[in-house]
């Protein structure tokens, strides 16, 4: 980080930080789990500057907190999930995550003892919808500890619509979902990204498999730049 962002990161950490509203369960529960991400992330990147294990940190700390979300919320939100293990109907997509949970997901393939190579894919078929991501592997997610957060909310009331938009490649045909579960899922992650907004840190969307391929390069060079507010993942941006 240079020396304006440490500034702005000073005065965020002194600052009072995002307020709790109380006026319904659902609100303070979504309140709740953004202040905390809020100030978990600022305590993540006030350690001493190593790129790599802070973004690695900080991407796992969110996935921590949407987990919990995701056990919270689904006790108040009573939304019967359709999803099992290695159903992998939605994983058929060009995934849009954030930069954040694209170098968690590329952290998590360089940590394994097999062969990193992503399949052989080119640009257009990682950008071609019903396609399969290029973390999929034999039908199971090779990152699931480490998923994003987008495949982490998203989830379906009903398997059998999911087949559906499959069979007939129809991406209009949105299986059902509960969307304030979704939400709720979601909110560690925005506080986060709220965070590294105000800092200046690149936070546009971006490709997954694009994002994932680039880092198996230059892991370490990509990270430092974009923490230092870069454009590193200019390839790997939605269009
Ligand atoms: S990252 Fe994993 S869960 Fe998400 S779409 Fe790819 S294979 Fe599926």
């Amino acid at each position: 980080m240079n020396r304006s962002m440490r500034k702005r990161l000073q005065r965020l950490a002194e600052s009072r930080g995002p307020a709790i509203r109380r006026e319904t369960p659902q609100q303070e529960l979504a309140d709740t789990l953004y202040q905390r991400q809020w100030q978990r992330s600022l305590e993540i990147l006030q350690r001493p500057e190593e790129p790599a294990l802070n973004a690695i940190r900080l991407c796992h700390s969110v996935h921590e907190a949407s987990e919990q979300a995701w056990t919270v919320s689904q006790q108040l939100r009573k939304a019967r999930v359709d999803c099992k293990a290695g159903c992998a109907w939605c994983c058929h997509t060009p995934v849009r995550s954030t930069i954040l949970d694209a170098i968690g997901a590329a952290a998590a393939r360089l940590s394994q003892l097999i062969d990193y190579d992503l399949p052989h894919r080119d640009r257009p078929s990682l950008l071609s919808n019903f396609a399969a991501c290029p973390l999929l592997v034999e039908g199971q997610c090779s990152v699931y500890p480490q998923r994003p957060v987008v495949c982490r909310g998203y989830h379906s009331l009903d398997v059998g619509a999911c087949k559906q938009r499959f069979d007939s490649r129809n991406p209009s045909l949105e299986p059902p979902m509960d969307v304030d579960l979704y939400g709720l899922v979601g909110m560690p992650q925005l506080a986060t990204q709220d965070v590294l907004k105000q800092l200046g840190i690149d936070c546009r969307p971006v490709v997954l498999g694009l994002a994932v391929v680039a880092l198996q390069n230059d892991f370490e060079g990509m990270v430092a730049d974009w923490l230092n507010g870069g454009a590193a993942f200019e390839n790997a941006i939605v269009l």
